[in-house]
């Protein structure tokens, strides 16, 4: 009770012009009829660098930048407004300073009684800065959202049944559609009908709960009626009650998917032809691997022959020749099986295989290679992993880095001629080195040589390595090679394990 009679007593002794004068904000005390001013304070002098005495010679109008906005009239009505009403009358106002500089100010108009005649009192303040800031922040969204509009990443929530709930603006960019014209619609009418079991798989493993992220490709027509390829990251939102939808970020890959196809493409058509000529290479070794079951026979069927016109033969011989004769001619159709896998052009397939089995695909290619130089072959399979990769082709890198550690090694006569081919698992991967003890690689490092089209040999084409190396990395792996002493190299690649 008594600090209330306190703050009383305290009210009353205030002296409300000194309020008035120091306040922070600017106030002006207008006749609500005439709007003539009739009292400025500090601050208001400060805001219009004008002194007291002045802002009250001065029309209203003049303190204004004067534009149908901004005008006298205008401003005489606001106060004509503010003095009807009973309440607070708010509203902004560019001002004109005495140094010419415009600034932007918040008002607020309110009536008061003063004596004999009606007041407006007019509060304002200095915003051109908070103006400012919301014109940069206006300019930074618009730039946020062009940005967005032309960026080749898109963004979109996809609900549980699968429909477009949101798609950025950037669709338009990325695949000729406008994104409103998209929003509202299924995703599956986009979707190339055999990717739409991914993205239902997506959908399904999302409403279960049984996936809260991940990855996955898919084909999407675009406005032109052509399939684009995409990568999209997601995210499993449909359980969070501020989305509902899963987030998916997807992004056009279609030129990188057809420059890997060409590159594989071409990859193919090299190896075909490096096959065949490694093939026409070997072809007089081969005809003797051949010969050998092929005379080996005849020579059974010749005894069975002789057995027979002898009279009374030995039923139990003859068939074991027979048998014989059988296997070494199914030896030769094995041999003459090779030389065909090997050589046919063959589509790309990547499938899961054991290392070990893509090399005993062409260790009888590799066994008789060495023969016909009489290199002294050594095979090390020590290690095996699983590995996704197109079989022929790594076969391809093998045999390449084969005929040439055998080549390095001719007219070596006085020397040892041995390869060595070893696997070895080095963490993640699976290595496969091939050494042989022939005049060395001509480089200090891979870098060093030309792309393609390096040879030091009479009848060599230098594409082999160039090959391999594009071979091996489009598998995810790495090609390197050491230098071998006293003499040698040792090229392995590796290849990452499943
Ligand atoms: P090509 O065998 O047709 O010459 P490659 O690209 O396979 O094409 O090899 C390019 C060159 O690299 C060869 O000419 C040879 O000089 C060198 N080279 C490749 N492998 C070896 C190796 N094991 N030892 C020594 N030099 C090698």
């Amino acid at each position: 009770m008594q600090a209330a009679n306190l703050g009383e007593r305290m009210t009353l002794q205030l002296d409300y012009r000194e309020v008035f004068r120091y306040a922070n904000d600017s106030m002006i005390i207008h006749d609500a009829v005439t709007g003539e001013i009739l009292e400025a304070n500090e601050a208001a002098c400060r805001l219009y660098g004008r002194s007291a005495e002045e802002l009250r010679s001065l029309p209203v109008g003049a303190l204004s930048v004067s534009n149908d906005k901004y005008c006298h009239e205008v401003a005489i009505r606001y106060i004509h407004i503010a003095a009807r009403s009973k309440g607070l009358f708010t509203f902004e106002w560019i001002i004109l300073r005495s140094d010419g500089i415009e600034v932007t100010v918040e008002g607020n108009l309110k009536r008061i009684q003063g004596g004999d005649r009606p007041l407006v009192l007019a509060i304002t303040r200095d915003i051109s800065e908070r103006k400012l800031a919301e014109q940069r922040l206006q300019e930074r969204s618009r730039y946020f959202s062009e940005l967005i509009r032309n960026s080749s990443d898109g963004v979109a929530l996809i609900a549980g049944n699968g429909m477009i709930e949101y798609v950025s603006a950037s669709l338009i960019g990325i695949i000729g559609v406008p994104a409103r014209a998209a929003r509202g619609e299924n995703v599956f009418n986009y979707l190339h009908p055999q990717d739409a079991r991914i993205m239902s798989t997506v959908l399904a493993k999302a409403r279960r709960r049984a996936v809260a992220s991940g990855t996955f490709t898919y084909r999407i027509r675009d406005r032109a009626g052509e399939w684009r390829h995409h990568e999209a990251v997601f995210k499993n939102l449909l359980h969070d009650p501020a989305f509902r939808a899963v987030l998916v970020n997807f992004r056009d890959i279609t030129t990188r998917v057809r420059h890997e196809e060409q590159m594989r493409e071409r990859e193919q058509q090299l190896s075909h032809y490096a096959r065949l000529s490694i093939a026409g290479e070997t072809a007089a070794a081969l005809a003797h691997e051949v010969n050998q079951p092929l005379c080996a026979a005849v020579n059974f069927f010749a005894g069975c022959r002789r057995r027979l016109n002898a009279g009374n033969p030995d039923l139990v011989e003859i068939s074991a020749a027979l048998d014989m004769a059988q296997q070494e001619l199914e030896r030769a159709g094995r041999i003459i099986q090779t030389v065909r896998q090997f050589t046919s052009k063959h589509e790309t397939s990547r499938k899961v295989h054991s290392l070990k089995a893509v090399f005993s695909g062409i260790s009888s290619f590799i066994e008789i290679r060495a023969r016909q130089d009489t290199v002294d072959l050594g095979i090390r399979m020590d290690d095996d992993a699983l590995v996704e990769c197109d079989e022929i082709l790594i076969q391809q890198v093998i045999s390449n880095l084969v005929v040439n550690g055998i080549e390095a090694m001719d007219g070596q006569l006085d020397r040892e001629r041995r390869l060595e081919i070893v696997t070895a698992l080095r963490g993640q991967h699976i290595e496969v080195s091939v050494q042989d003890t022939g005049v060395g690689f001509p480089a200090e490092s891979l870098e060093q040589m030309p792309a393609t089209f390096f040879t030091t040999k009479p009848n060599g084409v230098g594409l082999g390595l160039s090959l391999c190396r594009s071979i091996v990395e489009s598998h995810g792996g790495t090609l390197s090679f050491q230098h071998v002493r006293p003499s040698g190299t040792r090229f392995s690649f590796a290849l990452p394990v499943l």
